[in-house]
């Protein structure tokens, strides 16, 4: 609305006074009125803003709730998740040490801590290769000790088992290190002689026999005369397995026991 102009001393008058106190009262409602439309506007706004806030609030709360939980059972997972690896941990260890205890069965005779039966046949096909590849001597002994039922019989199993015991000392005492040794039996024992010619592997089972007839067992105050029969043999290159040369050794030690016991039998 353009402004009236002020008026003069020549176009005043009472009238013109009282309509421009009108326009001027009207012109202030108008802006009352659109002023508290704005209010209006603004309370409506503020009112939605406030309910979004709340809205968004409830959700926070929720959500942080739910994380609350969701911390609370990854927590007890994580707790679980260690209780079970330790038990896996555990398990494993003794898994560890029942493999190892098993291999040592497998391997080591619990009574005189020689190979096994089985583990002294795989040394000896070992054994058996290198010999073929390189052409080198292997010599074999297969050694019984005698009357060894007898043994049983007049002082007792325990003793026996002394003895078994004894025998087995004596023979790392006279024994190479690099010779192999093996139960083959209950009184019964293979010996490899690696990268040896059959006469050194009789003088090494010479002494033994020598070594085991002069040191008798004390066992509970009783002294047990001890001796062996011995079969020995050489691998041979027209074996055509080592239980050829095994057998050979068992001929020759069946020989001894028959020639009378305690004594050698080579079988060339
Ligand atoms: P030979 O001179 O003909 O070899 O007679 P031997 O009495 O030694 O042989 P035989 O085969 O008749 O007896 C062997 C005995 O060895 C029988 C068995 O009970 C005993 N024996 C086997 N293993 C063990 C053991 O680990 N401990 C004990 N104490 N005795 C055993
Ligand atoms: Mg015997
Ligand atoms: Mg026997």
């Amino acid at each position: 609305m353009t402004p009236k102009r002020p008026p003069t001393h020549e176009t005043f008058s009472l009238f013109d006074n009282e309509e421009r106190v009108l326009l001027g009262a009207e012109s202030m409602l108008h802006q009352l009125e659109q002023f508290s439309g704005g209010v209006k506007e603004l309370a409506a706004a503020y009112r939605k803003s406030y309910a979004e806030h709340r809205r968004l609030l409830r959700i926070s709360d929720r959500l942080q709730l739910d994380l609350h939980k969701a911390n609370q059972s990854l927590a007890a997972q994580a707790a679980e998740l260690k209780r079970l690896n330790a038990a896996l941990e555990e398990e494993v260890a003794l898994r560890q040490q029942l493999a190892e205890e098993l291999r040592l069965i497998a391997t080591i005779d619990g009574l005189t801590g020689f190979y096994t039966r089985r583990h002294i046949l795989e040394l000896a096909a070992i054994e058996e290769k290198r010999q073929r590849h390189l052409d080198e001597p292997v010599s074999l002994a297969l050694l019984d000790l005698d009357h060894f039922k007898q043994i049983n019989d007049n002082y007792g199993h325990a003793a026996g088992d002394e003895v078994l015991r004894c025998f087995a000392a004596n023979c790392r005492k006279v024994c190479r290190e690099t010779d192999l040794i093996g139960r083959f039996g209950g009184e019964e024992f293979l010996i490899l002689f690696p990268q040896t010619e059959l006469e050194t592997a009789q003088s090494v089972i010479e002494t033994l026999r020598h070594y085991i007839a002069e040191h008798p067992v004390t066992f509970d105050g009783q002294v047990i005369t001890v001796s062996a029969s011995i079969g020995v043999t050489a691998l041979q290159s027209s074996d055509i397995s080592l239980e050829h040369a095994i057998s050979r050794a068992d001929r020759a030690l069946y020989c001894a026991k028959h020639q009378g016991r305690n004594r050698i039998e080579i079988f060339t």
